[in-house]
């Protein structure tokens, strides 16, 4: 009784926190007179309970972000059957070694950021028969310790993931710099992504999605805005 009354509050507060962050995604769209549906929502629950996922498939969430393949892999590989209309992008970091791995079970990477990843990826998705759409990941404020192409290496990349390794290429990802404003970031983004005629551009989270949107984001990654704080990792 106590756990059906718990997870009942879990509901409520989720269904809240989605209706919050979508109702601010409106706003952002309509102030640069984008339609509200022009924005994806991909809810990214890296780490958190089960329970609060759970919570937002009950209110009809489907698209979920994730960093850590194996734990994606043990969240999502049982629910799937489920939920067929579930669309699960990688958010992290990809190891080559575990391309096979994501192949299998994502919708959209969003992390492509190397030439050895793109080949594991065309080489699983020869091998597997299915192919997954990728975003290119680019490093907007060049910081040495984070993933992803200097803005200027883009292009080249783009044109070698598709013509040399065979790979949808949809559009750029990117994750600002902690330390400053992002709007400068997500505007070279955007108009990289303009430039290179790509039609996906994901970018924005919890902190700075209004922003993000009003600059041109199609996808906003949004985690504790919706499920709450995270947990800390366990390994
Ligand atoms: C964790 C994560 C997010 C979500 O961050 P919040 O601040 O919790 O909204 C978005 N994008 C990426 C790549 C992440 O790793």
């Amino acid at each position: 009784m106590a756990a059906d009354r718990d997870a009942q509050t879990e509901t409520a507060s989720i269904e809240a926190n989605f209706a919050a962050v979508r109702q601010t995604m409106a706003e952002a769209a309509a102030a640069v007179e984008r339609r509200a549906d022009s924005v994806t929502l991909v809810a990214v629950s890296k780490v958190q309970p089960e329970a609060r996922v759970d919570a937002a498939l009950q209110v009809g969430h489907r698209t979920f972000g994730e960093n850590y393949v194996q734990e994606a892999q043990e969240r999502w590989r049982p629910r799937r059957p489920r939920y067929p209309d579930l669309d699960l992008h990688l958010v992290g970091p990809l190891q080559s070694n575990k391309a096979g791995e994501a192949v299998a079970l994502f919708d959209l990477i969003q992390t492509l950021d190397r030439d050895k990843l793109a080949a594991a990826l065309s080489k699983e998705m020869a091998k597997q028969g299915r192919r997954v759409p990728c975003l290119i990941q680019v490093n907007t404020g060049e910081e040495p310790q984070k993933a992803g192409l200097a803005p200027l290496e883009v292009e080249a990349f783009l044109h070698r993931a598709r013509e040399t390794h065979g790979l949808e290429v949809r559009g750029l990802m990117a994750i600002p710099p902690a330390a400053e404003p992002p709007a400068p970031h997500f505007a070279l983004l955007a108009e990289l992504a303009r430039k290179l005629d790509l039609p996906i551009v994901s970018m924005g989270m919890s902190e700075d999605y209004p922003t993000a949107i009003r600059l041109g984001a199609t996808h906003v990654r949004v985690g504790t805005a919706l499920f709450g704080a995270r947990p800390e990792r366990k390994r």
